[in-house]
């Protein structure tokens, strides 16, 4: 191969770079020509590439033509209007080509001086984004790549606010930490208890309500049962926006117990955060301000390619005490600038900031919000659809743009039946490839969870999704 000691020639990157925008582009205007869902089975995709890297380079047509062959019906398609699954999580065109720089860059911003943009540009755009959705400047925020990893940074702060000193002796010989939460909390707090040597037994679920929200007086018998049995309580992590039904725990409440106990208190919103933009779902957002620490993902519903996590702390000391350790050759002159090395696990950092910059700057604001304005419409007139439905039922409030219910007929069928009937109505559903949803359980009740929150969703794609959801029904009982 010719220029073999250097980089792709300069003409060829021109040509196929062309090549994959164009591709891009045509990817995501027909979209929907694609199954949401991949049609393969386990093994299909490996079973066509070779066991072997090539010994000798290839070129990029016969990669671009394997991308197409066995790479493409292998993919699940997040950007598909009709995926209503998860939470589902669409990229964007100038989170994309925020991606394309972050890669060219290659920019390393593991201390200022490795990439002093870097840092900069996730400080503004961090800062942009916390004035956003209504937090003051005594947050600090730094980016990680996932909420888990957010998360487990923040109740690693939590464990340092202890004041005991677990850098140097880890949990030996220290009381037992607790850490509270409920039933309907992400499972990225049991990994992160599991990583950080609080273990799954340290965790409390506090019961919830009807409405799956965490019930404070429960929190404060928890508590004070575990002060008596000399454990010791620390952390407590609320959630805005649960993965399982959009539930909201009562954040001020919650605050007011933290700051009387004083426990680090942890917000996790990171599926719902970025609705605090809109001034109307202040409400469903009332005592974040008072949180030690609160993680929200842009890259969910914000149209920011993944992965893309914010972590905002007012107490940035403590993060950066449990986790700064400076070598020698990182060791740098500069004061008053952010090592964001300091302030975790990871050494390395991408350029991740780009995509964020690009995305707000793009849509601006008003663009952003009158998006989610329109999935919290489309949202709330589904669930009109749900309710309205006597074959339908729906299990829980939609605050979001989440909606869970199940196929309930009027026939008097058991709970057992009634499980056993939405898992075949859910299954049948994936099955044509048209709409991916995916389900929960809420009190024992096989739910299914339908979510508004896609770049390109439209009135016609939650219209068409219910009809599908309607015609399953009927000719399951059949
Ligand atoms: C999605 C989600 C998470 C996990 O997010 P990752 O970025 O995939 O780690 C945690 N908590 C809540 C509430 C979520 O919705």
């Amino acid at each position: 191969m010719k220029n073999q000691l250097h980089d792709m020639p300069s003409e060829e990157f021109i040509k196929y770079g062309y090549q994959l925008i164009d591709w891009v582009a045509d990817y995501l205007s027909n979209i929907e020509k694609f199954p949401v869902l991949a049609q393969v089975k386990p093994g299909d995709v490996k079973s066509n590439l070779p066991y072997k890297a090539p010994e000798i380079g290839e070129s990029f047509d016969k990669i671009i033509d394997d991308l197409n062959k066995i790479i493409l019906p292998g993919t699940t398609h997040w950007n598909h209007p009709n995926f209503m699954a998860y939470f589902n999580s669409t990229s964007s065109g100038p989170g994309i080509l925020g991606e394309l720089l972050s890669a060219a860059f290659n920019a390393n911003g593991m201390v200022w001086k490795s990439n002093p943009a870097g840092t900069e540009l996730e400080e503004t755009v961090l800062n942009w984004f916390r004035e956003l959705i209504g937090l003051t400047p005594i947050y600090f925020g730094i980016v990680y790549d996932t909420a888990s990893v957010s998360t487990m940074h923040a109740i690693a702060a939590a464990r340092e606010y202890t004041g005991l000193d677990f850098r140097t002796n880890g949990v030996h010989g220290l009381p037992k930490l607790i850490l509270y939460c409920t039933e309907q909390t992400h499972s990225s707090i049991d990994k992160a208890a599991i990583t950080l040597g609080i273990g799954l037994n340290g965790i409390r679920k506090i019961s919830t309500d009807e409405n799956f929200a965490m019930i404070p007086n429960k929190l404060i018998d928890a508590i004070k049962e575990d002060r008596s049995k000399g454990n010791l309580p620390f952390c407590v992590v609320a959630t805005i926006g649960t993965t399982s039904s959009t539930a909201v725990d009562p954040v001020d409440s919650i605050a007011d117990i933290c700051e009387k106990e004083n426990l680090w208190l942890h917000v996790d919103s990171a599926y719902a955060g970025v609705t605090a933009m809109l001034p109307e779902m202040k409400n469903y957002f009332k005592g974040m301000e008072r949180a030690d620490s609160i993680v929200i993902n842009p890259h969910k519903w914000l149209f920011v390619p993944v992965d893309f996590s914010i972590l905002y702390t007012s107490k940035p000391d403590v993060l950066k005490r449990a986790f700064s350790l400076v070598p020698e050759y990182l060791k740098t002159p500069e004061e008053s600038v952010i090592n964001y090395m300091d302030y975790g696990i990871q050494l390395g950092r991408r350029f991740r900031s780009l995509k964020l910059w690009f995305v707000l700057r793009y849509f601006g604001v008003e663009g952003l919000q009158q998006r989610l304005r329109e999935h919290l419409r489309l949202a709330k007139l589904f669930a009109s659809w749900v309710d309205e439905n006597s074959n339908f039922e729906r299990l829980a409030p939609v605050y979001f743009g989440t909606i869970c219910f199940r196929a309930k007929p009027i026939n008097n069928l058991s709970e057992d039946e009634l499980n056993v009937l939405n898992e075949k109505l859910l299954h049948s559903i994936n099955e044509t490839g048209k709409v991916f949803l995916v389900h929960t359980k809420l009190k024992g009740k096989f739910t299914i969870r339908l979510v508004i929150s896609g770049l390109r969703m439209e009135e016609k794609h939650v219209e068409s999704a219910w009809k599908l959801i309607k015609e399953k029904l009927r000719e399951l009982e059949s």
